[in-house]
C-alpha cells in the first residue's frame, strides 16, 4: 500500500468524465483501491474518487463513520467501495451540508442536494448493489460520483466564487497549469 499524489483543482483530469471499470478487477485496480483508502485515511478525508489520484474509472471510496462525532476517541471504521455507481432516483427534498473536498484544499461552502439518493453500483466482485441513502452519507455520495462526471462541488457555486477559487489553488498550490 502506498498513498498517493491528491490532485488539485482545476487539474484536467478532475474535469474529465471517467470510465467505467471492467470486472474482473486487475490485480492494479485492487492495489489502487487500497492506495486509494490509505490515502483517503492518511489525508484525512470522508471519500476519494479515482479521478483525484489521477485515474479515470468510475470508482470511490468513502467512510463517513470513522471522523463522525459520535466515533470521537475510538476508531471505527467503515470503509465503502463504489464500483460504476450511479444515482437512479433522488428526493424532491434538499438538504444543504458545508461541503469540502480534499483536490480543493482549505476550502468550504454550503451546497444544496437532494436530501436522499437511491444508488446502484457494484462491489470488488462485480456484484450489483442498489440502496438508499439520506442525510450526510447522501450528500457525501453525490460529492463522490460527481467527481466521476468531472464534476467538484466548487461547480455549484457562482463563477465568481469559482474564479476566486481558482485564482487561490493556483497561488498556493500551483494547481491545473
Ligand atoms: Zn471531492
Amino acid at each position: 500500500m502506498s498513498i498517493r499524489r491528491i490532485l488539485i483543482y482545476p487539474d484536467p483530469v478532475l474535469t474529465t468524465p471517467a470510465k467505467q471499470v471492467k470486472f474482473p478487477l486487475t490485480d492494479e485496480l485492487r492495489e489502487l483501491i487500497s492506495d486509494m483508502a490509505e490515502t483517503m485515511y492518511d489525508a484525512p478525508g470522508v471519500g476519494l474518487a479515482a479521478p483525484q489520484v489521477g485515474v479515470s474509472l468510475r470508482l470511490a471510496i468513502t467512510d463517513t463513520i470513522w471522523r463522525n462525532e459520535d466515533n470521537k476517541g475510538t476508531d471505527t471504521r467503515d470503509l465503502k467501495v463504489w464500483i460504476n455507481p450511479e444515482i437512479i432516483w433522488h428526493s424532491e427534498e434538499t438538504s444543504v451540508f458545508e461541503e469540502g473536498c480534499l483536490s480543493v484544499p482549505e476550502t468550504y461552502e454550503e451546497v444544496e442536494r437532494p436530501a436522499a439518493v437511491r444508488v446502484r453500483w457494484q462491489d470488488e466482485h462485480g456484484t450489483r448493489l442498489e440502496a438508499d441513502f439520506e442525510g450526510f452519507m447522501a450528500t457525501a455520495l453525490q460529492h463522490e460520483f460527481d467527481h466521476l462526471d468531472g464534476k467538484l462541488f466548487v461547480d455549484y457555486l457562482s463563477p465568481l466564487k469559482r474564479r476566486m477559487i481558482i485564482k487561490r489553488m493556483k497561488k498556493r498550490f500551483g494547481a491545473g497549469g
